[in-house]
């Protein structure tokens, strides 16, 4: 691993000031995902600016219909949080899920879905929750946020401040788990409002996306058995040696049933 200057601002402006002087600077969340390919050194920053204390990035709170989750929160926070467990408790049981105690108490909101791993489940939650990922500069829908594998519409100087989730009529994720990380070999979630049925899948493809017949399907009735006969072509699914693209093709609708049953079941 390569040597690097190590930051610790306590504003967001100061963060970005630091990444901005720096000649390769890189943020700093939870070091969960970052810190491994530092070791691998599939990354040679210069300086590393942690955003653990910055305040501004900290804190969860709901306001009228909307939960609003700071970036650093992590996420043993969110699960364990009274406000998201009452709110939407169907993302305070997907980030209880999230991988062991030690990713839960280290890995944050805003480091998940700034790394898009195709895998991850935050990316399931934000694009079924409508949420809108806010940044120091913009705020981006979540829609527009994931672009391809591993990659985001931010900036590569941009800090992503908080995540504004559409609190649902009702909602579930559903995830069939690697038996090694807990990475999602498929997650969907699935959230009702009273504008219509949004349906998020995770892990089968190279970036997490909104499965449309689904919403369809389940916007004329919220039950599993809407889903019948709805298939998803395996040719656009990612195939690797722990599970087929034929696989996640099956497990697709399957998540799907399941997190329509949990919704229902409350
Ligand atoms: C063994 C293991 C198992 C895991 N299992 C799961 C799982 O089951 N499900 C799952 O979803 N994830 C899983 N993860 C990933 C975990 O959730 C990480 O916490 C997450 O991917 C990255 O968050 P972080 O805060 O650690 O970010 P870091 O690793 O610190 O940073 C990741 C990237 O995000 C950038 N970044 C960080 N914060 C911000 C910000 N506020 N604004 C802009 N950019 C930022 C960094 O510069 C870096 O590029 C697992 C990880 C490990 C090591």
């Amino acid at each position: 691993m390569r040597e690097f200057q190590f930051h610790r601002p306590s504003t967001v402006a100061e963060a970005l000031y630091l990444l901005r002087q720096a000649p390769s600077g890189k943020l700093l969340g939870g070091g969960q995902s970052l810190l491994p390919i530092l070791k691998l050194d599939m990354a040679e920053p210069s300086d590393l600016v942690s955003l653990a204390n910055v305040r501004e990035l900290h804190g969860i709170h709901s306001d009228g219909n909307q939960l609003l989750i700071g970036a650093f929160a992590t996420h043993s926070e969110v699960a364990a949080s009274a406000e998201v467990r009452s709110k939407l408790p169907s993302l305070a049981r997907l980030a209880d899920g999230i991988g062991d105690p030690q990713v839960r108490n280290r890995g944050t909101l805003g480091g998940s879905l700034a790394h898009a791993d195709p895998a991850a489940d935050y990316p399931a939650a934000v694009l079924a929750l409508a949420a809108t990922i806010k940044t120091d500069r913009r705020t981006l829908s979540a829609d527009q946020f994931f672009t391809g594998l591993f990659e985001t519409a931010l900036d590569p100087d941009e800090i992503i401040t908080a995540v504004g989730f559409a609190i649902p009529q009702r909602a579930a994720y559903a995830k069939f788990a690697s038996h090694a990380s807990r990475y999602a070999v498929v997650g969907v979630m699935v959230a009702q409002y009273a504008s219509g049925v949004r349906v998020a899948v995770t892990g089968a493809s190279p970036t997490a996306h909104r499965w449309k017949a689904a919403e369809a399907a389940l916007s004329a009735r919220f039950a599993p058995e809407a889903l019948a006969g709805l298939t998803v072509p395996s040719h656009e699914l990612t195939s690797t040696p722990e599970a087929s693209a034929e696989y996640r093709a099956h497990l697709v609708p399957l998540m799907t049933r399941r997190a329509v049953a949990a919704a229902l079941a409350g």
